[in-house]
């Protein structure tokens, strides 16, 4: 079909002190061509950890990883470090929360994406410079053939993500990953970022994977959502799905939590208590059982014991025992009761 990216039973577990992390624990989901896929969770959740999975940056001493990440005809789980460093930064782009991690304070922005397009690109230092001047301009840095020249501090925090943005984007990949690219900035230029990203997704066909804690990021600016809870995908839809008629307790959760949603979710739902699980020891069956309040209406021993799976299929699926007609009864309610 459409996907290029397919993620199949991805597991990540990392060696520490206190034992292993299960920091991914059999992951499944498709990214199509030219959309959005917002990665929602807690910190905790296995969700940046994926991305770097699938950008081979797992590949250390301490961390094993299991299933495969299929990224256009490549299968990335078993590649060369040749064959990821061929692809990062040229097929697939990241972009970070804080561009100071990616930007070095001691070189012209123009000099830091001009140096990504000839390594990958073999251009001349001519072709990068104009280059890096057109890519400032089409992120919106007014007066680009001047700001090339600038440090990275010379830049406002909203400009300096606009200036990673062009860096990510230089080589024109296929897949961008943006890890919390908006969290650092203010709800205003927050929506400027997501509107540009989106604008360049339309003129480029890129795809994007979005990570965030925030479902307001999500429902401004993907087209698909899967919910992260503990390792494992709880929810899984297209935005209008899952943000329209939630189906899992912890998407409830995450709904009362998002303050910036549009008016239909704007007020809390249903907050989740407690913490996320420590990834040494997940709880048994349903991760998320331990703050679940609705274990009685499935029958508590199923919950604690069996871990739902997140059907197969493609379309709105979630990992819950509960019956649809429960679901839809329970979110409902809250509605109701808000
Ligand atoms: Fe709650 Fe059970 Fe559903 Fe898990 S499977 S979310 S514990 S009702
Ligand atoms: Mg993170």
């Amino acid at each position: 079909g459409d996907s290029f990216l397919s993620v199949q039973d991805l597991h990540v577990s990392f060696s520490t002190e206190d034992g292993t992390v299960k920091a991914v624990d059999g992951l499944s989901f498709e990214v199509e061509k030219g959309t959005t896929l917002g990665i929602v969770g807690e910190s905790g959740s296995g969700k940046s950890v994926t991305n770097l999975a699938i950008l081979g940056l797992h590949n250390t001493e301490h961390a094993e990883i299991g299933g495969e990440i299929w990224f256009e005809d490549q299968e990335l789980v078993g590649a060369s470090r040749t064959t990821l460093e061929r692809l990062r930064g040229n097929q697939i782009a990241m972009i970070f929360q804080d561009p100071l991690t990616a930007l070095s304070p001691f070189h012209t922005v123009g000099r830091q994406i001009g140096e990504v397009y000839r390594k990958h690109k073999g251009a001349s230092k001519r072709e990068a410079r104009d280059r890096a001047i057109e890519m400032l301009d089409r992120v919106g840095i007014p007066n680009a053939r001047v700001r090339v020249d600038d440090y990275p501090h010379h830049f406002s925090g909203g400009m300096r993500q606009r200036v990673m943005i062009a860096m990510a984007l230089v080589c024109d990949p296929s897949l961008v990953i943006a890890d919390e690219p908006t969290t650092a900035l203010d709800v205003t230029v927050q929506a400027q970022i997501l509107d540009l990203l989106k604008d360049l997704q339309d003129q480029m066909g890129t795809s994007i994977i979005l990570i965030t804690h925030d479902l307001g990021v999500v429902a401004q600016a993907a087209h698909n959502v899967l919910v992260m809870y503990a390792g494992r995908a709880v929810e899984r839809g297209t935005v209008r799905e899952v943000l329209g008629a939630p189906r899992h307790p912890y998407t409830w959760g995450l709904l009362s939590s998002a303050p910036r949603l549009g008016s239909s979710v704007d007020v809390p739902l249903k907050p989740v208590r407690g913490t996320p699980p420590s990834l040494l020891n997940p709880p048994s069956g349903c991760r998320f059982h331990p703050r679940c309040d609705y274990l009685k209406q499935v029958g508590p021993d199923l919950c604690s014991t069996e871990q739902p799976e997140l059907s197969p299929e493609t379309g709105h699926a979630d990992a819950c025992y509960l019956t649809l007609k429960q679901k839809q009864e329970i979110y409902t309610e809250l509605m109701e009761g808000r």
